[in-house]
């Protein structure tokens, strides 16, 4: 049931194309379904995301084009990418409109990959009138750069103002989606080739895996909205085929063509888009095995020192050992505790021996007590401390800088492409 009042969509804007007349003009969604105005090319960039929110305004638009139902769902909202056609026809069972609807989903890197990122969405739906050969072509949330050059591109000729053909305007809109995928692939080739040419050595033994995990999840994104892209086109293709056949015209077989083309073109971006992902995980497999060998060298020199030095306390240890007990032996009876009569050979000991036990004992008990605090608070530098620390604490920083991405990726998602960060 129809909802009386709309609920604060914002205007959409016309550009309309007749054989002498072009002109654009932004309007209330009820304004232009009432006014039913027949033109040869109708251009209307809509807001989606406030249209599928308001049940009046859906409606209208659901009713004027007869846009199936599903295209306002969340699923079809959130896809990475479709193509979907629809023929009308009459009583008599006559082609009488063709609809078609489509979805190509850009992700682009800004300057920095770990500083930001945005999604390019073309939300097309078209529908050709076979009575009139009128095409009307719906641009949902469109980013302006896109939206200008669509409204540049669907009137740059008159292709559209006879058009046999309701697949026209699919050459233009495929083109643009190559478009901006070939600046997607290109800007994470250029980080991955950085990468190749400054890639880990001893001068520079900490990579920032943060930000590489970071370029590898937009690396992943960009290759799989271009499969996508390629499946569209070649639904397009199928689908613009079955709808010509039997009826092959010069016009026909030049709109094949080029949407072959663009076909062939989006496939060679996924190709060259795999291979970025595949260069930047050979990247990120060498900046893994170069700390693993810096930290086996590591491990090695520890146990040459270790080694060294057990060897050389084990000599120490060996000597003392042999010269403690008579060191020992000497020291006590060389005391004035014990006297040696020369001429009669009688030893004699001091009845007082007990208090050389009372002195040494306490004495040793608190050498090897200042021995325990002295190691407990001043403790000997290990070998690769300090690079050790280092290391810890970028990766405490990497830690914190991924948490910070985390949520700048989720707030970005929500707005942008729902769950898909
Ligand atoms: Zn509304």
């Amino acid at each position: 049931m129809l909802s009386n009042k709309c609920q604060g969509c914002p205007p959409i804007e016309i550009i309309t194309q007749d054989r002498d007349n072009k002109e654009a003009r932004k309007t209330s969604i009820d304004s232009f379904v009432s006014r039913n105005e027949p033109h040869k090319v109708t251009v209307i960039f809509a807001e989606a995301n406030f249209i599928r929110h308001c049940d009046h305004c859906r409606q209208l638009f659901t009713d004027k084009f007869q846009m199936p139902e599903l295209w306002w769902t969340d699923w079809c909202k959130r896809s990475n990418g479709y193509f979907g056609c629809e023929e009308m026809v009459d009583e008599k069972g006559e082609t009488e409109a063709h609809s078609t609807w489509l979805r190509f989903l850009i992700k682009h890197c800004s300057d920095n990959p770990t500083k930001g990122y945005f999604w390019y969405k073309l939300n097309i739906f078209t529908r050709w009138e076979y009575s009139t050969k009128s095409t009307t072509i719906l641009v949902f949330d469109p980013k302006p750069a896109v939206r200008a050059h669509l409204a540049e591109k669907l009137f740059d000729s008159r292709k559209g103002l006879d058009a046999e053909d309701p697949y026209w305007p699919h050459c233009i809109l495929a083109e643009e989606a190559v478009h901006l995928q070939d600046d997607a692939v290109w800007s994470i080739r250029t980080f991955v080739r950085n990468l190749e040419k400054n890639r880990p050595s001893r001068q520079n033994l900490v990579p920032n895996y943060a930000d590489r995990h970071e370029l590898a999840r937009h690396a992943i994104h960009v290759l799989e909205t271009l499969e996508l892209g390629t499946k569209t086109i070649n639904d397009m293709i199928i689908q613009h085929d079955r709808l010509q056949r039997g009826t092959d015209t010069a016009h026909h077989r030049q709109i094949s063509r080029q949407l072959q083309f663009l076909h062939h073109t989006m496939r060679s971006l996924y190709c060259r888009s795999d291979s970025n992902k595949e260069r930047l995980l050979n990247e990120n497999q060498l900046a893994f095995h170069v700390m693993a060998q810096f930290d086996s060298e590591m491990s090695v020199e520890i146990g040459h020192a270790a080694q060294s030095d057990s060897a050389a306390m084990k000599t120490i240890a060996v000597l003392t050992l042999i010269f403690l007990p008579a060191t020992f032996v000497s020291a006590i009876f060389s005391t004035s505790f014990f006297n040696f009569d020369a001429g009669s050979g009688d030893w004699g000991m001091s009845d007082k021996f007990w208090m050389f036990w009372a002195v040494s004992i306490p004495i040793t008990l608190v050498t090897v007590a200042m021995w325990l605090l002295w190691h407990k608070f001043f403790p000997q530098k290990l070998i690769g401390e300090e690079d050790l620390r280092a290391r810890r604490r970028a990766t405490q920083l990497d830690s914190l800088h991924h948490a910070a991405l985390v949520e700048l990726a989720k707030k970005g998602g929500e707005k942008d492409v729902g769950k898909m960060v």
